[in-house]
């Protein structure tokens, strides 16, 4: 989008690639390598190809500093109009093993942008900053949130070992429906961050407290259950994550069912009674 920005201030016809096409320049990206999807597009009626994103280098460039700091173009995802879509901040300083972040982004979470760059006046704000408060200035950058009074998404989550009375006031004052954490590490014991959040944020129902919980990461059975009904003791509505589904036990994606599954979740208290489990157990 930023590219498309760029390109048709300079006089360029922007559109989406067709193979019927001809092109001066076709940008290709991706997002997964191959482990998850196959790049079966074969672009040979352009001039010059440019492809780019994770997918085909991890860590790879960045885009020129005067393409990256543009305001994102919405032709060619009309449906998006009405949201605004940005970074205020990249990197992350954990370097969790399952993911890239840290790695492409470095590990620091710095300030890239003011919200201005990207927000004029949208009612609707998507945050696609990896880990927001794990920024110095992010206590100012949430101000900008909070001043703009549009709907906030902060869609990658939000670090739950970096809450403070302080940012969860400002996160108060932040127009936001639902908030969502992770808690990924079963050796870590996250219980009095997660109190201390219920105890400050006006985030009222559980529902919309969500927080992730990798499984097949290195947990056991009884480790992935642990988290799953603290979570739900503390007032948060926890949803099971699976790494490499395919080599998950299947308790493990039994698990996930009953938990992903709100009806089934609220109503059978007890993963023992959970009746798939306990077909296969009798
Ligand atoms: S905290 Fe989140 S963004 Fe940071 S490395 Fe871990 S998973 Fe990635």
């Amino acid at each position: 989008m930023k590219l498309s920005e760029y390109h048709t201030r300079r006089g360029d016809r922007v559109e989406w690639w067709s193979p019927k096409g001809r092109y001066d320049l076709v940008y290709k990206s991706r997002v997964f390598t191959d482990t998850y999807s196959k790049d079966t597009i074969v672009v040979n009626n352009a001039e010059k190809v440019i492809q780019g994103g994770t997918g085909y280098e991890p860590g790879g460039k960045d885009l020129p500093y005067e393409i990256e700091h543009i305001r994102p173009d919405y032709f060619l995802y009309p449906r998006f109009l009405g949201t605004a879509y940005g970074f205020l901040s990249r990197g992350c300083p954990r370097n969790c093993g399952f993911c890239i972040v840290s790695g492409k982004e470095g590990r620091r979470s710095v300030k890239v942008a003011d919200l201005s760059e990207f927000w004029r006046g949208e009612d609707e704000i998507k945050l696609l900053d990896p880990n927001l408060l794990a920024c110095p200035d992010h206590e100012a950058l949430l101000e900008q949130l909070a001043a703009s009074r549009a709907l906030v998404d902060f869609t990658q989550g939000l670090d739950i070992r970096l809450t403070n009375p302080d940012n969860i006031a400002l996160l108060n004052r932040v127009r936001t429906k639902a908030v969502h954490f992770a808690w990924d590490n079963p050796e870590e014991d996250l219980t009095e961050h997660f109190k201390r959040f219920v105890a400050h944020t006006a985030i009222r129902s559980d529902r919309n407290r969500r927080v992730y919980v990798l499984t097949n990461y290195g947990s056991t059975h009884e480790q992935d259950l642990y988290r799953v009904n603290t979570l739900r003791a503390l007032g948060y509505d926890p949803y099971v994550m699976i790494y490499e589904r395919p080599t998950a036990p299947k308790i493990t994606r039994h698990l996930q069912r009953w938990v992903n599954n709100k009806r089934i979740f609220h109503t059978v208290k007890d993963f023992r009674d959970y009746a798939p489990m306990k077909k296969e157990v009798h």
